[in-house]
């Protein structure tokens, strides 16, 4: 008989992978130029991580 699981974890949200930021590229102009990367909070989650 599987044991019980005392503690249920909350799964992870895929979007982030469970850190609850992405890296979002930033573009700037029409040519869509990625300037670089920057963490924002991720909005399948809200930044907690988990669904
Ligand atoms: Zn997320």
């Amino acid at each position: 008989m599987p044991r019980k699981t005392t503690t249920p974890k909350p799964p992870k949200c895929p979007a982030c992978k469970g850190t609850g930021t992405v890296a979002v590229a930033v573009r700037v102009g029409r040519r869509r130029r990625v300037v670089g990367q920057q963490d924002g909070m991720c909005l399948g989650c809200l930044g907690s991580g988990t669904t």
